[in-house]
C-alpha cells in the first residue's frame, strides 16, 4: 500500500480529459497535520477550530489560538489553511452549559458567535494575527441570512482597525468564505456568492437541515439521504452560482469522501473537495479513472431523475462499469 501511496503522491488528481480537482483535507486534530502532507493534499479546506481545542476544559484566549492558527499556517505553507470560526452548538462543544429543547435549530455557529462579540472578536484577531503570510482563508459556519455576513464584515473590519493601531501585520485581504450548509443559504446561493470570497458546501448538515433528519439520530438514518434529489440539484445550484460569481466553491461534508458521490460531484463542476487526509489517495485515483465529460453527462442525467433510489442506482452503475476495473491497477 506504501508503495502505491508513493506512486500517487507526485500525480495530480486530474480526470482522463485533463481536469483538475483539488483535493483539499479536513481538519480537527493538529496531529493530523502529519498525514496531511503524507497524503498530498493540496492545502486544508477545514479547520473545525471547535474540535481544535476541545481536549481543554477552557475557552482559548486569543493569544492561545493564534499560536494555534499561526503554527499551522507555517506548517502547510505556501498551501492554503481554510479555518472555520467555531461551530459551538448543536451537537458539538459548548462554552457553556446550555440546555435548549432542539439544539440543532437553535445557538449554533455563526449565531452564537455574533451574540457574543468578544468571544467572536478574539478568534477573528488570533486568525488575522496569523494570516501574515496570505497562506489563511476565514470560513463561516451555519449562515442563513445575509445580515449574518454583513455583521461578520463589520466585526473583521473593526478587528483590522484595532490591530493596524497596534502596529500589527496581518493579511488585509484575508479571504472571507461561507458554509453553504442550510437550505435558505443554498438557495440564496448566488446572494452569498456575491457577498463572500468563497463558498464550501457542507453537506453534512445540509442533508440534515434540508431533509429535516437529524445526522445522528439512527431511528432515522434511513431517511438521510446524501442522494436526495433535492440535494444534489442544491449542489448543482450552489456549484452553477458561484462559479458565475467567479467564486471558488468547494465542498466539505463527508459526501465528497464518497467514491460513489466522486463523479457526480465533478460533473455537477465542484473543482475542490475537502476530505479527511486519509481517503485523499482513493478519491484521487477514482477522479483519474474518469473523463469530466462522461462526469458530466452523469450528473446532468441524475439531475433529471426523480427519486433517490434512481439516483443511487444510476451513480452504482457508473461506478461498476466505468471506474470499479479501472483503478485496480492505476496510479
Ligand atoms: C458539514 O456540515 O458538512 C460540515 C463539513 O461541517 P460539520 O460536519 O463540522 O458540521
Ligand atoms: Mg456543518
Amino acid at each position: 500500500y506504501d508503495e502505491e501511496l508513493n506512486k500517487l503522491k507526485d500525480l495530480p488528481a486530474q480526470t482522463i480529459d485533463g481536469k483538475i480537482i483539488k483535493l483539499l483535507a479536513n481538519l480537527d486534530l493538529i496531529e493530523e497535520l502529519e498525514f496531511i502532507s503524507q497524503n498530498c493534499a493540496k492545502g486544508i479546506g477545514l479547520v473545525r477550530t471547535e474540535q481544535l481545542f476541545n481536549h481543554l476544559d477552557y475557552f482559548p484566549d486569543e493569544e492561545e489560538q493564534y499560536l494555534t492558527y499561526k503554527d499551522l499556517a507555517e506548517k502547510i505553507y505556501p498551501e492554503i489553511v481554510t479555518i472555520r470560526a467555531f461551530d459551538i452548538g448543536g451537537d458539538k462543544v459548548l462554552p457553556v452549559d446550555l440546555h435548549e429543547p432542539n439544539p440543532f435549530l437553535g445557538w449554533r455557529g455563526i449565531r452564537l458567535l455574533l451574540d457574543n462579540p468578544e468571544l467572536f472578536k478574539s478568534q477573528i484577531r488570533a486568525v488575522l494575527r496569523a494570516s501574515e503570510h496570505k497562506n489563511i482563508f476565514f470560513m463561516i459556519p451555519m449562515v442563513t441570512a445575509l445580515e449574518e455576513v454583513r455583521e461578520t464584515k463589520l466585526l473583521i473590519e473593526q478587528c483590522k482597525k484595532e490591530l493596524k493601531s497596534e502596529k500589527k501585520n496581518f493579511d488585509k485581504h484575508l479571504p472571507v468564505g461561507l458554509m453553504i450548509e442550510v437550505p435558505s443559504a443554498a438557495a440564496m446561493a448566488k446572494e452569498f456568492a456575491e457577498e463572500s470570497d468563497f463558498l464550501s458546501i457542507g453537506t453534512n448538515d445540509l442533508i440534515q437541515y434540508t431533509l429535516a433528519v437529524d445526522r445522528g439520530n439512527e431511528i432515522v438514518s434511513k431517511l438521510y439521504q446524501e442522494f436526495h434529489p433535492s440535494i444534489v440539484r442544491f449542489i448543482n445550484h450552489i456549484s452553477t452560482e458561484g462559479k458565475k460569481n467567479g467564486k471558488q466553491v468547494s465542498l466539505c461534508g463527508e459526501m465528497a469522501a464518497d467514491p460513489f458521490a466522486t463523479p457526480l460531484l465533478v460533473g455537477l463542476g465542484l473543482e475542490s473537495l475537502s476530505i479527511s487526509p486519509s481517503i485523499i489517495p482513493q478519491i484521487k485515483k477514482i477522479i483519474r479513472s474518469i473523463s469530466f465529460k462522461e462526469a458530466k453527462e452523469l450528473a446532468n442525467k441524475c439531475l433529471t431523475l426523480k427519486t433517490e433510489k434512481e439516483i443511487n442506482e444510476a451513480l452504482h452503475h457508473f461506478y461498476n462499469k466505468k471506474i470499479k476495473d479501472q483503478i485496480k491497477n492505476l496510479y
